[in-house]
């Protein structure tokens, strides 16, 4: 299994995984074109890609998703609530399906786990992806971890873990009170120390990856995500991957 970054934070979000000859999409808050040049950055032709999964309604993740399944006929998946809230946007697309957020599937060699988040969406999950050997879990977008999300990502063999922002550095910024407010509450966006508090209590003993996500532009450094998620783990800050806004991250292999 193997698995790259197109790019990741407010302004859009696109994950690929690919194992045994299957390889899919995780969001896409791109445009077409500008998709399609992120994943030729990683060698993918948008017709390889066997489906595109969505997290959830936010533009940063679903924005791109409707153009480029229409323009590259590959199938979508989204929860039956992520459904409702973008329906007009699907509207004569034929491959787009629901599921339900407690229920496991498989797309081509991969098995995928929704984990149901508290975020302010209408049903957003993150995934853990599966194929029978490896797992990868990708939490991002949201609020509070769960006993749900603690018990999925639990012994998993790589993470990509939001870093929205440093707290400190969020309360003391020039936000408006309401979107400092929103970040931080319970249905907003994890902060460095509550990503942290996530590895301390989960089972890390076959991490091979570990890779920050969803920083803040404003309100987080690399340094500082990579500081908190070192200090849980004990281990050297640069062993921590960063997922740019700008390139993500290249393939990295389990
Ligand atoms: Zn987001
Ligand atoms: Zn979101």
């Amino acid at each position: 299994m193997r698995f790259a970054s197109l790019g990741s934070g407010s302004e859009g979000n696109g994950l690929v995984v690919e194992s045994g000859g299957t390889c899919i999409l995780i969001d896409c808050g791109f445009g077409v074109r500008d998709a399609a040049a992120r994943l030729a950055r990683l060698g993918l032709q948008p017709s390889s890609l066997a489906a595109i999964l969505v997290t959830h309604e936010h533009s940063d993740h679903v924005g791109g998703v409707p153009a480029f399944a229409a323009r590259h006929r590959v199938p979508v998946w989204a929860t039956f609530g992520t459904l409702a809230a973008v329906s007009s946007r699907f509207e004569g697309m034929t491959h787009v399906y629901g599921f339900d957020s407690h229920d496991t599937f498989a797309v081509g060699a991969l098995e995928i786990t929704p984990v149901p988040v508290p975020h302010d969406a209408r049903e957003p999950v993150q995934y853990v992806v599966g194929d029978g050997a490896r797992r990868l879990g990708v939490l991002t977008d949201l609020g509070v971890s769960t006993a749900h999300v603690e018990a999925s990502l639990s012994g998993c063999d790589a993470l990509v873990l939001e870093c929205n922002h440093d707290l400190d550095m969020l309360e003391r910024g020039d936000y408006p009170y309401p979107l400092k407010q929103r970040i931080a509450g319970r249905l907003g966006h994890l902060h460095n120390e509550a990503a942290a508090a996530i590895l301390a209590a989960i089972d890390t003993s076959r991490l091979m990856h570990v890779v920050a996500a969803h920083l803040s532009q404003q309100n987080n450094t690399p340094e500082l995500a990579r500081a908190a998620l070192a200090s849980a783990l004990e281990c050297a800050p640069d062993w921590i991957g960063v997922a740019e806004q700008a390139t993500g991250f290249d393939w990295r292999a389990l």
